[in-house]
C-alpha cells in the first residue's frame, strides 16, 4: 500500500461537475489499494476574485486580514470535495491548513511552512478515510492565519508529502505536464517527460508557473519525486527527480517567461562601504525579494544602482527606498514597471560555450533590447520590455529549436 498526495489546481476544482469529476479521479486512486491526501485550491479564479474584493474596500488591505479572506477559497473547495467523496460512498474528512498542522512563519502573504505536524492527518488515515488539506494556507504560533504566495497549494503538497513520507506527490492541473514553454503561448511546445529539480526551480522561479518555486525546493530537499500532469486526461505528465545525469541532456530544456517585474534605480549613489547594505536591508526586513542587481562602474565616486522586483511589490519596495536615498545622500530613485523576464534553462549550458550568443543574437533579430542580463549555472536571463516578451518567446523556443521532440 502506497501513500500518494495528490493537489488539484483552482481549474480542475472550477465547478461543482469537475469537483464531482476530481472525486472520482481520487476514488480511482484509493481502489487500487492507495492511502490518498489531497489537497485543493480554491475553485477557478476565487483568489483573484476575493483580492479584487478586498481592494474595493481599502487600496491596501491589511495583510493579516487579507490572509484570513484568501484562505477562505481553500476552505469552499476542499469541504465541498469531501462532501462529494462522501456521496459517493467514500469515507473522507477534509482538513483546514491549521487542522492539518501546516505550522508556518509570520509573513502574510508569503509565508513559508516551517513544519507540518502531521498527526491528524496520519490519525485520519489510519481511520481509512481520504484526507484532503485546504491548500495554500498555514498557521502561525499565535494562531493567526497566514497564505503560502499565489500558487502555493503546490508548496502545501509537497511539504505535506515530505512530512507523511509519501511515495509521490502528483500535481493535477490545467496542462498535460511541463513544457519546453508555456503551451498556452507557445502551440509548439512540446512536453518534457522528466526534469531534475534544478531545472524545473530554475523555471518555477523565473515564471513558469506550473509550479510553486518553493514546492520544487521541498521536493529536492526530502527527495519527493513530483508528477505534473492532467487533470482532465489520463496522459502521463513530466516526472521531477533527482536521478536525472547531468550530463544527458546537453541542450536548452525550456523557456520561462515573467511578466511580473519592475525595476528601481538609485540614482547618484555615493559609491561607498555600508550603501548597499543601507539600500537592501530595509527591503529583507519587509520580506521584499530582490531578483537582479546591477551597480554601473562608478564615475568620481558616484554610480547608479539598479535592481528588481516583482511588480506587486513594487509600491512597498519604493516606500522603502525613498527614505533611504536622502538619508545615504543619493540624487533620488526612479521606477519601471513595464519589464518583464525571458530564461533559457538547461543543466547542459554550463561547460557548452554559445548558448548566450545564441539568445542575444535571437533577439536582436526581433530589435529587442536587452536592458539587464543574469546568469546562473544553468539559466540566462534577459530583463527586456514587457511588450516585447511573447515575441522573444517565440524567437527563442525556434532558435533553440525546442519544438523538435527528441523524447526527453
Ligand atoms: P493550477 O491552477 O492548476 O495550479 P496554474 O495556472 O498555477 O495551475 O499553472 C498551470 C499553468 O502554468 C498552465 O496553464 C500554463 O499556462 C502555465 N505554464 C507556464 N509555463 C509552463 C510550462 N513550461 N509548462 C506547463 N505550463 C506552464
Ligand atoms: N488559490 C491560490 C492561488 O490562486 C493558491 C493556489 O492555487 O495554489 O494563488
Ligand atoms: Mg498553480
Amino acid at each position: 500500500m502506497a501513500l500518494i498526495v495528490q493537489k488539484y489546481g483552482g481549474s480542475s476544482v472550477a465547478d461543482a461537475e469537475k469537483i464531482k469529476n476530481v472525486a472520482h479521479r481520487i476514488i480511482a486512486t484509493k481502489e487500487k489499494g492507495n492511502q490518498v491526501v489531497v489537497v485543493a485550491s480554491a475553485m477557478g479564479k476565487t483568489t483573484d476574485e476575493l483580492i479584487s474584493l478586498a481592494r474595493q474596500v481599502t487600496e491596501q488591505p491589511d495583510e493579516r486580514e487579507l490572509d484570513v479572506l484568501l484562505s477562505t477559497g481553500e476552505a469552499v473547495s476542499s469541504t465541498l470535495l469531501a462532501m462529494a467523496l462522501k456521496s459517493l460512498g467514500h469515507d473522507a474528512i477534509s482538513l483546514s491548513g491549521a487542522q492539518a498542522g501546516i505550522r508556518t512563519d509570520a509573513a502574510y502573504s508569503r509565508a513559508r511552512i516551517l513544519t507540518v505536524e502531521a498527526h491528524r492527518i496520519v490519525k485520519e488515515l489510519g481511520e481509512g478515510k481520504i484526507v484532503i488539506v485546504a491548500g495554500f494556507q498555514g498557521i502561525t504560533q499565535d494562531m493567526d492565519i497566514t497564505t503560502l504566495g499565489r500558487g502555493g497549494s503546490d508548496t502545501t503538497a509537497v511539504a505535506t508529502a515530505a512530512s507523511l513520507g509519501a511515495e509521490i506527490c502528483e500535481i493535477y492541473t490545467d496542462v498535460e505536464g511541463v513544457y519546453t514553454a508555456d503551451p498556452h503561448l507557445i502551440p509548439q511546445a512540446r512536453k518534457l517527460k522528466e526534469l531534475s529539480y534544478e531545472e524545473m526551480l530554475e523555471l518555477a522561479a523565473y515564471g513558469a508557473k506550473v509550479l510553486h518555486p518553493r514546492s520544487v525546493e521541498l521536493g529536492e530537499l526530502f527527495n519527493i519525486p513530483i508528477l505534473v500532469a492532467s487533470s482532465f486526461t489520463e496522459s502521463p505528465g513530466t516526472l521531477i527527480h533527482g536521478g536525472i545525469p547531468m550530463e544527458v541532456h546537453s541542450k536548452v530544456r525550456g523557456i520561462a517567461h515573467d511578466l511580473d517585474v519592475a525595476k528601481i534605480t538609485v540614482l547618484g549613489v555615493p559609491d561607498q562601504p555600508g550603501i548597499a547594505t543601507a539600500i537592501f536591508e530595509p527591503l529583507a526586513k519587509e520580506n521584499i525579494s530582490i531578483d537582479t542587481i546591477v551597480q554601473n562602474a562608478s564615475v568620481e565616486r558616484i554610480t547608479d544602482l539598479t535592481f528588481t522586483v516583482a511588480k506587486s511589490d513594487l509600491d512597498k519596495a519604493m516606500r522603502v527606498v525613498e527614505p533611504v536615498t536622502k538619508s545615504i545622500g543619493a540624487r533620488g530613485c526612479i521606477a519601471d514597471a513595464k519589464l518583464g523576464k525571458i530564461s533559457i534553462i538547461g543543466t547542459g549550458m554550463q561547460n557548452t560555450p554559445g548558448y548566450a550568443a545564441r539568445m542575444f543574437s535571437a533577439l536582436y533579430e526581433q530589435g529587442i533590447n536587452i536592458e539587464l542580463i543574469t546568469t546562473s549555472e544553468i539559466r540566462i536571463t534577459c530583463i527586456i520590455d514587457q511588450s516585447r516578451v511573447e515575441d522573444a518567446l517565440i524567437a527563442l523556443h525556434k532558435a533553440f529549436e525546442l519544438e523538435k521532440g527528441d523524447g526527453i
